[in-house]
């Protein structure tokens, strides 16, 4: 049962524009190989070092031909042959061509290249036999890119799809944002790092692990802290270490109200706290705020509401401070619930969910069982959540209902 009053919890859309209206993104940025910066984010547009294609090439297999040496319907002796990576540079007499590959360098003076399919080889030399127009089949310099052009925007992480760009310009070394640093510990006395024997009333460290994944995921470097216990000298003197070391800190564990709850507390001694009660589900205490350099997220200690929380609230935050530009969840689709889904209004609901597209190309979804902030399973089993509005109740099988697909942090 939720006996708090709904009333006084803050919704996702305020919380978040709290933290991102208070962050600006990283000054310090620094240039690294091509080859290392996969998964760093630009600090500075990109631009082009060359014309792309860097001189004029053939776009087919045929013969390079000046139009002048068209006239009539007579054979053309073939003068030479151009390669990729190695150019006709002889002389090039009058009413001759030359032979020409994909790639190869167009040779000086020719105005078009004719393809071998509308060619005929004699022994006289080649007789064309379809209309040639100037410029035919010639990739001209710059075509692509022109030498100066921006060819990437700042704020955007490279990958797949920009790497090999920028190589094919040439671009040995790229400016990016420096990597955030990004200090985690858990907090409870029931805690035990995975590896070691468990005692009685022990469980293991959920938290910490998922959270470090994910910063690694998002390219942060990693100040990992361990597992703090339940005592306010512990406590502080975590909070102090981390703050000297990272620009952000993260712990898990002790936001809410009972008597080991000491993280609300340790934030407001240390530094200033700005929200921490959310009208989402999972994930009520979730506790933001600034320390002396770093800023402060409070995970709650179970482990659906602690990768929740760090998903929705502070992936954005992180994207932000490390200068993504163009950072963004993947957007909200309308789904049929195939299962009925229990909820009870007041606050938004994130429950994970299973969602396919039927023969007619419609999206369905159901539950992946047990919505408890304990069940941990149900991300390795869901690929979405199925995000309910704070007002409404249970949902009956049949109603139209909105999912927002996992993305690579959480995609199976
Ligand atoms: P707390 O917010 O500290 O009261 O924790 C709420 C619940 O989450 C309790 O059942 C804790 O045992 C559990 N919990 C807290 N931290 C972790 C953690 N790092 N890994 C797994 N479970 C945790
Ligand atoms: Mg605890």
């Amino acid at each position: 049962m939720d006996h708090c009053h709904t009333s006084d919890l803050i919704s996702l859309e305020q919380a978040l524009e709290k933290m991102l209206s208070q962050i600006a993104p990283l000054q310090q940025s620094e240039s690294i190989a091509l080859t290392s910066a996969a998964g760093r984010i630009t600090a500075a547009p990109v631009v082009s070092p060359i014309d792309v294609p860097p001189f004029a090439n053939s776009a087919m297999d045929g013969y390079a031909v000046r139009l002048s040496d068209l006239n009539g319907d007579s054979p053309l002796p073939v003068a030479g042959k151009a390669f990729a990576g190695a150019p006709f540079t002889d002389t090039w007499p009058a009413s001759t061509c030359v032979r020409i590959m994909t790639g190869a360098p167009i040779p000086a003076g020719a105005d078009a290249v004719i393809m071998q399919e509308q060619a005929e080889v004699t022994e006289a030399g080649v007789r064309f036999n379809a209309p040639v127009n100037a410029g035919q089949n010639i990739r001209l310099a710059g075509e692509d890119i022109l030498r100066g052009a921006s060819v990437l925007p700042a704020g955007i992480t490279l990958g797949a799809a920009q790497l090999p760009l920028l190589a094919s310009l040439g671009v040995a070394d790229v400016q990016v944002m420096r990597k955030l640093k990004v200090a985690v510990f858990s907090t409870g006395d029931e805690l035990q790092p995975v590896g070691q024997p468990r005692q009685a009333g022990q469980i293991y460290d959920t938290n910490r692990f998922a959270v470090r994944l994910m910063l690694e995921q998002l390219g942060c470097t990693v100040i990992d802290l361990g597992i703090i216990r339940d005592n306010q000298e512990a406590l502080r003197a975590a909070f102090i270490q981390a703050d000297s070391e990272a620009d952000v800190v993260i712990s898990s564990g002790g936001v809410s109200v009972g008597e080991a709850d000491y993280t609300k507390q340790m934030l407001d001694e240390l530094g200033k706290v700005s929200f921490w009660k959310l009208a989402i589900k999972p994930g009520k205490p979730f506790a933001f705020g600034k320390l002396q350099h770093a800023w402060f997220c409070g995970l709650p200690g179970n482990p659906v509401s602690a990768a929740l929380t760090f998903y929705q609230l502070v992936q954005p935050l992180l994207a932000k401070l490390a200068g993504h530009t163009e950072w963004q969840l993947p957007p909200r689709l309308k789904a049929r619930a195939l299962t009925p889904l229990k909820k009870s209004p007041g606050r938004l609901d994130f429950q994970r969910g299973i969602f396919t597209s039927n023969a007619q190309g419609e999206l369905e979804v159901s539950t992946t069982g047990h919505q408890g902030s304990h069940v941990f399973s149900s991300f390795s089993q869901g690929n979405c959540f199925i995000v309910l509005e704070r007002e409404r109740g249970s949902v009956a099988a049949g109603e139209t209902v909105e999912i927002e697909p996992f993305n690579a942090l959480l995609r199976n």
